[in-house]
């Protein structure tokens, strides 16, 4: 792997970016809007869409609204051998569209790294990484790079499996940190150890563009029966106490 370019330089692929450059040499990204400070101040090259789609490794790090336009617009100019990694936090839709649109030709790795620019503040070894190879011959130096080199643990898994499991793990829990991001709570010096947990959530995620807390609700076709499992529950616990109360 001789060159490694970067489409998307938000949040994640900023905070990822350091443990890539520690092991490549010849790392390019580009962005929508102008990030070419950002990209100086990391130590990458800041390229047109076209020369980082001609990379022999090309990691898509954008808002999953903007895979499907990206793959379909430049199908014609995505290098043909190249290996596609990306690291949506969905994996079916993702997955769906690298293989209507990519060429043939080219390999195909989804993951999802199960960490972010707040849960990874203090490094990453020992977090989690899903990868689904979908489409590759280089499976085993991909998992001994994300496991000997930057200490991850590993898991490999479909898109579905990953999706159905994501649904709790990702979309309820996101949707929980929204809903308490949602309402007022008054400073309290009166502190349980559950109550700290229910505000590290919110902290943790409050970071998350809106773009991303989207993309985890409405790409993952198994979120929304679990958001309304839960919002029944809640509607049934609120029932009940009321039954209790008259
Ligand atoms: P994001 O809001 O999902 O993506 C931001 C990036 O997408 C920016 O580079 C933005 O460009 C670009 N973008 C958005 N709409 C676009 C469009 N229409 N055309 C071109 N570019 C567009 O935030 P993120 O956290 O950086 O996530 C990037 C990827 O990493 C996503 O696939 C996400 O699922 C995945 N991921 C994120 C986390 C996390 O904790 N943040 C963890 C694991 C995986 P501009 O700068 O020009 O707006």
């Amino acid at each position: 792997m001789n060159n490694i370019a970067i489409i998307g330089f938000g949040p994640f692929s900023q905070f990822f970016t350091p443990y890539i450059t520690q092991n490549f040499s010849d790392v390019s990204v580009w962005n929508r809007s102008d990030k070419s400070e950002e990209a100086a101040k990391l130590d990458v090259k800041y390229v047109s869409l076209d020369e980082a789609l001609s990379k022999e490794v090309i990691i898509l790090s954008t808002s999953i609204s903007f895979f499907e336009e990206l793959l379909k617009n430049n199908a014609k100019i995505i290098n043909p051998k190249a290996i596609v990694f990306d690291v949506a936090s969905v994996k079916m839709k993702p997955v769906e569209l690298m293989l209507k649109y990519l060429p043939q030709t080219c390999e195909i790795v989804a993951t999802h790294p199960l960490f972010g620019p707040q849960s990874g503040k203090d490094g990453i070894e020992g977090k989690n990484m899903v990868i689904c190879p979908i489409r590759t011959t280089k499976q085993i130096c991909i998992i001994d790079f994300l496991a000997n080199k930057l200490k991850l643990n590993v898991m490999v898994r479909t898109p579905e499996e990953h999706d159905k499991q994501m649904a709790y793990v990702q979309a309820l829990t996101h949707f929980v940190a929204r809903g308490v991001a949602g309402i007022k709570i008054p400073y309290t010096d009166q502190k349980t150890i559950a109550f700290e947990k229910l505000i590290d959530v919110r902290n943790l995620l409050a970071g998350d563009s809106d773009d991303l807390f989207l993309a985890i609700q409405n790409d993952n076709p198994f979120a929304k029966s679990v958001r309304l499992e839960f919002l029944n529950k809640l509607n049934d616990l609120n029932h009940d106490l009321n039954l209790e109360n008259n």
